[in-house]
């Protein structure tokens, strides 16, 4: 390795630090700039709640099971990578159900279907269709995404539709996380035109008058969600094959130390004994953990901030039937549960019914999710009593009542992050902080800016960025 290389640690070997030490290494190459990464990784493998077990002939996610193409960048990740090939994509919109009296009720997706539903009173109906002429916020600051949706949506759309479907994706409370983290796209609507419905049109209608004017075709339509193949850790396998520098597995970092007069500053010790020394460090841990680790370094108020990021825990639990036992599978891409339901699951994934090759074509798979804010004791069952409930639930929710055929079972404790209102302008006064005190010493990962895949994604491509921004300076005194 060249002696001028900038060293840079990057902690956390999920696809936030594999994106993060990727795109470094692709920015440096075309900045010919001379650096050296090493992703630390505390697990056997890397991928953080990317988890994908093959297992006779089943593709079990425990954590992820596909990402949206909506936000481009898992997509366009796996395009660069050359995994075009191996993409698959939803086939169909997808139906969506919110358990109801026990029964899995459709979430109406248009107009007919919402004067239909049983999951709204005439009143729910009408106040939805308000949402046009309901009166924007004037204050520009966050707030929870429950005051936002019921401001403008109602109480009932938002407690029997939308809170049990957003509390299941990101296992927490609609009315405590912030909006702007959530749906920052929605809240700019409201700002700017006055309400989401007109900014769902306006929204349209600028993206049609900007093919008219560069005289694109309309682009190939993409499908809604994509998986790979094999399983999400396909995505993390190809990012890690890419990356030059070292990741290191069952290696935990202990502890930081920050010493400006040392020609690298930044010493990374190991839980083994061993240290590292760095020009630079990322953390792509999750946001307690950045806590720990900052800890003694950096103002107490700043690692205070990071803890004050509440996670929940939940346990995912795969569970495999011969078709031929169940009479009529389930034809929807999930099931959420509102709290005024007595069923004791977050929600429940119909995982062969949104990709089929998860599994043999005799099997079909459905996923259930366990614990999170509602219930996390739960989350935390004995083997066998945690089968016991799911079956029981499957049992009253579907009517199966046949053997499963496999069972994968996955605990995430912490799983997600719960952005509470305020996040964004935490986060940076955190990193403004950090930059006062800790020059070259940055953060990215799901409990920043966004916790999907493409979200994470993103955050580790524009950190790149910025790094290689404020490293103008150095870049041109090592490429001297
Ligand atoms: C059950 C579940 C389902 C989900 N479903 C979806 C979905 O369908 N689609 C979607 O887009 N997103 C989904 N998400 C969210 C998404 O998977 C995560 O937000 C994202 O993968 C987080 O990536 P990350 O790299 O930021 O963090 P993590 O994946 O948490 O990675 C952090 C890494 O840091 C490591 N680490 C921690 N401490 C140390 C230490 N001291 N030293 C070294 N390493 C350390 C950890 O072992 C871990 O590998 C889901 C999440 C869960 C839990």
């Amino acid at each position: 390795m060249n002696q001028q290389n900038l060293e840079i640690v990057i902690v956390g070997g999920g696809i936030s630090g594999l994106a993060a030490a990727y795109y470094l290494e692709k920015a440096a190459r075309q900045q010919n700039l001379a650096l050296h990464t090493t992703v630390l990784e505390k697990e056997a493998q890397p991928g953080g709640k990317i988890a994908t077990q093959q297992q006779n002939g089943f593709v079990f996610e425990g954590g992820p099971e596909s990402f949206v193409t909506r936000k481009p960048e898992a997509w366009e990740l796996c395009h660069e990578l050359g995994l075009q090939d191996r993409l698959v994509g939803t086939t169909q919109p997808g139906k969506n159900y919110v358990l109801h009296n026990g029964r899995p009720a459709i979430v109406p997706s248009g107009p007919g279907s919402f004067l239909s539903t049983p999951l709204l009173s005439l009143g729910g109906k009408l106040r939805l269709l308000k949402e046009p002429f309901v009166k924007p916020r004037t204050e520009a600051s966050d707030e929870s995404l429950g005051s936002f949706l019921r401001r403008r949506l109602g109480d009932e759309m938002v407690d029997n539709i939308v809170k049990p479907a957003i509390g299941s994706v990101y296992l927490g409370n609609v009315d405590a996380m912030s909006v702007q983290v959530s749906f920052g796209r929605f809240a700019e609507m409201e700002q700017q035109h006055g309400s989401v419905v007109k900014g769902m049109f306006a929204l349209m209608k600028e993206k049609r008058a900007e093919r008219k004017a560069s005289g694109e075709a309309r682009p190939p339509k993409k499908p809604a969600f994509a998986t790979l193949q094999g399983g999400l850790m396909e995505l993390v396998n190809a990012v890690a094959a890419q990356i030059e520098g070292d990741i290191l597995l069952e290696t935990a970092v202990s502890n930081l130390r920050h010493d400006p007069t040392n020609a690298k500053p930044y010493t990374v010790e190991l839980h083994d004994g061993r240290s590292l020394n760095a020009d630079m460090v990322v953390l792509a841990t999750p946001t307690f953990v950045m806590a720990d680790l900052l800890n003694g370094v950096v103002e107490t108020a700043v690692t205070e901030q990071l803890r004050t990021i509440p996670y929940n825990p939940v346990t995912t639990v795969n569970v495999a039937f011969n078709r031929s036992d169940i009479a009529d599978p389930f034809d929807g891409f999930g099931v959420v549960v509102p709290e005024s339901e007595t069923s004791q699951l977050l929600a429940i994934e119909g995982m062969s019914a949104k990709f089929p090759h998860r599994a043999p074509d005799d099997q079909f798979v459905l996923r259930a999710f366990v614990g999170g804010q509602k219930q996390p004791e739960l989350a935390d069952l004995p083997e066998a009593e945690l089968i016991s409930l799911v079956r029981q639930e499957l049992a009253q929710i579907f009517g199966i009542s046949a053997q499963p055929t496999q069972i994968h079972i996955q605990r995430w404790q912490p799983a997600n992050p719960q952005p509470p209102v305020g996040h964004l302008a935490m986060i940076s006064e955190i990193e403004k902080q950090l930059a006062n005190e800790l020059p070259q010493l940055y953060l990215t990962g799901a409990g920043l800016r966004g916790q999907g895949i493409p979200d994470c994604i993103r955050q580790s491509r524009s950190l790149v960025g910025q790094i290689m921004a404020d490293l103008q300076p150095a870049s041109q005194t090592l490429a001297a």
